[in-house]
């Protein structure tokens, strides 16, 4: 465990006795010392620490001006803070715990009761982590589609509005295409519903190569994948269906598929222009320039009218 914990206080022999303390049972691997809150403030701003011992009283800058300056920075959220207040000075304890300290010590404290409200925090510390680690996993599983790892529609409504507005504030362009693989049905129908899976994933994963680092690809429906181009002229977007559309066709499939020939169709719409002042007009032209590539005769990428 590569813990650091940072000791402030303007008394140096409290420092040393509180560090000492800590060092006796191991629980950290760096020890950092401040003598006052601005101190101390600035030095978890050059490096985190994973707790902090602070005292109330101290020159220049005191503990609770420390804790609002922490409770300012995004980053030190949820960094916990013990706070070392007098003996008798139950205020003070109240108005640090209200500031945001974690827990108090009361001057002169008990080496016993240091190391063990100190690991209290450290084991809270570590679930918090834990729950918010498994949060932003749920929460990237929720947007994501499982049998292609392209996000999933309810994801890519939510990424559209955002490019969206962004495209309109700052004029600039935004592409959108829909990709819709040819006769798919003849897939399912000759290799079998697994083998269509195969399929799906193997044009997601084609699809997502076309992309840029802002750019995003989803899938929309069974068949059907929407990329996301910000920045992206429609001469643009056109490039990267007719990329896509090859590279498709190029492929080799695993087997039974490998003499398997796949064809896709695509549909490209880019804001500004006349007929698009939303997300609904942006999809309604793509679909329009997609449903012209079917009837066209498949295998081909057209582009939006307007
Ligand atoms: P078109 O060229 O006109 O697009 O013909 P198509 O056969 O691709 O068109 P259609 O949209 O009618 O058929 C899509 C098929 O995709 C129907 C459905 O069985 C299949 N499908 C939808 N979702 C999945 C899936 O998750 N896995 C597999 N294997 N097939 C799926
Ligand atoms: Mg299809
Ligand atoms: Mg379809």
């Amino acid at each position: 465990m590569s813990n650091c914990v940072l000791v402030i206080d303007d008394s140096a022999a409290i420092r040393e006795q509180v560090v000492r303390t800590l060092k006796d049972v191991g629980l950290f691997d760096r020890y950092k010392q401040a003598r006052d809150g601005l101190e101390g403030f600035k030095t978890l701003i050059e490096s985190k620490a994973d707790l902090v011992i602070c005292d109330v009283d101290m020159p220049r800058m005191d503990g609770y001006k420390f804790l609002q300056l922490v409770a300012s920075r995004p980053e030190l959220q949820g960094l916990p803070i013990i706070m070392l207040t007098g003996m008798m000075d139950f205020n003070s304890k109240i108005r640090g715990l209200e500031q945001g300290a974690s827990d108090y010590l009361t001057k002169p404290f008990d080496a016993g009761e240091l190391v063990a409200r100190v690991k209290v925090q450290l084991k809270i510390k570590s679930l918090q982590d834990e729950l918010k680690k498994a949060n932003e996993q749920l929460k990237r599983l929720t947007n994501i589609d499982h049998l292609t790892n392209l996000f999933n529609r309810r994801y890519l409504s939510e990424i559209l509005e955002g490019e969206f507005f962004r495209a309109r504030r700052n004029r600039e362009n935004l592409s959108l295409i829909i990709v819709d693989i040819d006769y798919f049905k003849n897939v399912n129908d000759t290799y079998g519903h697994q083998n269509g899976d195969v399929v799906l994933a193997a044009v997601a994963n084609l699809s997502q190569l076309q992309l840029r680092a802002y750019d995003s690809a989803a899938r929309y429906g069974g068949e059907e994948f929407v990329l996301v181009l910000p920045g992206t002229s429609l001469q643009g977007g056109q490039m990267v269906s007719e990329r896509l559309r090859q590279s498709v066709l190029d492929f080799t499939f695993p087997p039974p598929m490998e003499d398997m020939t796949l064809t896709i169709s695509a549909g490209v719409a880019t804001y500004p222009s006349i007929n698009i002042d939303s997300v609904d007009s942006l999809f309604r032209q793509a679909d329009e320039a997609l449903y012209r590539a079917k009837q066209n005769g498949r295998n081909r990428v057209e582009l939006m009218t307007g």
